[in-house]
């Protein structure tokens, strides 16, 4: 790591290079090459699997927790592969890969908690997560309290109940990206008896759950693990046997299962994860900085900048970035003239999720939900997703947004 307070590129990019062999070896085990193989499995595409006995059907259906082939809403062999190399990346030892990242999110609150017991969101949480709280979850007489991301220690003991079951954490979170104290909030939910679910879609590589003490990792495989914007995709991870039987009988009992073509697209986004998130991550620290440099800009949220609140969780923890974080521009432009920016713009998509080979761009004015502590000011803000455009076409493009800005206000 560096001397500096701010990220270094090879503080951002190093998680990558250390996980590019197990994105390219891992989830291949039916590839033993006997007498020639492909090097990438087929896709079966399948509901019914037939056996050759009863007695053959009966011994397979056995075990559902483990990866059996027994019908085809309990996964392919594409998803198994899948989930193995899941496990590999998150240092877990199972996984369940689900519809969306959504479902990823969802199916362990279905999985863990029941009537009449609470739960703890942080305040920043991915909205969707945090209107299946309030909606479906409060329906079913399970309460939520939302946390400030950053509260301390005996600020997060003073919302703990007798019936907490379950603390959710998401790091960096959605929009604002407050980097969480992840081994604390673990120490905190196990000595409440609670369990501790981590969205870890912006940390995939470089933030290792289990070693900081995570119960259930959850993410978005939408985003860098599919990296080609073509497919909705989640997976839940445990490291832990009883865990694992929970959430497998709650996935199956959901119907929750991806299709095989999809499993496959993921598979194969995985393979070049780690040179794609490199790049990505270089370029975006590369623009962060300069952003941050000019006069429009008060503020960069990245979470390798200082600037980014929990910066110091994030050089504790963190093996590196990716490449999307947060703009604040100066409190004197209007959220009209950024809006007119954003429309001026000729390399950045406009629109939702992230972590495709596209750079995107998304105001975030506006769309924080905040019960726990104050809503941010109505500032102009946005959110940059990098993608694998030359970093200068990317710095140019915005130098022009930028320099229209000032002439706007
Ligand atoms: C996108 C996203 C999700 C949801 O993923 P989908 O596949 O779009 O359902 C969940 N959590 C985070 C942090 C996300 O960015």
């Amino acid at each position: 790591m560096s001397t500096n307070s701010d990220g270094t590129l090879d503080d951002v990019s190093q998680g990558w290079a250390r996980l590019a062999s197990t994105l390219v070896q891992g989830g291949r085990s039916k590839r033993i090459p006997e007498s020639g193989e492909f090097v990438n499995l087929p896709v079966a595409r399948g509901s019914t699997v037939l056996f050759p006995t009863l007695e053959a059907m009966a011994a397979n259906g056995r075990n559902s927790h483990d990866h059996a082939l027994v019908y085809g809403a309990m996964g392919s062999p594409v998803q198994h592969e899948l989930e193995k190399l899941l496990s590999d990346i998150e240092g877990g030892t199972h996984t369940q890969v689900v519809n969306s990242g959504l479902s990823a999110c969802t199916t362990p609150l279905l999985a863990f908690l029941g009537s009449g017991d609470h739960l703890l969101l942080p305040d920043s949480v991915y909205g969707p997560t945090r209107r299946f709280a309030n909606t479906m979850l409060a329906r079913m007489g399970i309460a939520t309290t939302y946390y400030a991301p950053l509260a301390t220690q005996d600020e997060i003991r003073a919302l703990i109940r007798p019936e907490t079951k379950l603390l959710f954490a998401e790091s960096p979170g959605s929009h604002t990206f407050e980097v969480q104290d992840i081994p604390m909030l673990s120490r905190t939910a196990h000595e409440a008896g609670a369990l501790l679910v981590l969205d870890n879609t912006w940390g995939i590589g470089v933030f290792q759950p289990f070693e900081h003490g995570v119960d259930v990792s959850v993410q978005a495989l939408t985003k860098y693990p599919v990296g080609h914007s073509d497919v909705i995709i989640g997976s839940i991870t445990v490291a832990d046997e009883g865990l694992w039987k929970k959430l497998r009988d709650a996935a199956i009992q959901l119907g929750q299962c991806a299709g095989p073509d999809d499993c496959w697209l993921t598979l194969r986004g995985l393979r070049t994860m780690a040179v794609r998130l490199a790049h990505q991550s270089r370029s975006a620290l590369e623009l962060a900085q300069w952003l941050k440099a000019r006069s429009e800009v008060s503020r960069v949220l990245h979470p390798a900048l200082e600037d980014c609140p929990g910066h110091e969780n994030w050089k504790r923890d963190f093996r590196g970035a990716s490449g999307l974080f947060g703009v604040q521009l100066r409190a004197d432009i209007s959220v009209a003239a950024m809006e007119r920016m954003v429309d001026s713009l000729k390399m950045f998509g406009i629109g939702a999720s992230w972590g495709g080979y596209e750079s995107l761009i998304l105001p975030t004015t506006g769309r924080i939900n905040r019960t726990a502590q104050d809503a941010p000011s109505e500032i102009a803000a946005f959110r940059l997703q990098i993608g694998l455009e030359a970093v200068d076409d990317l710095k140019a493009d915005l130098a022009n947004g930028l320099e229209g800005l000032e002439i706007a206000v």
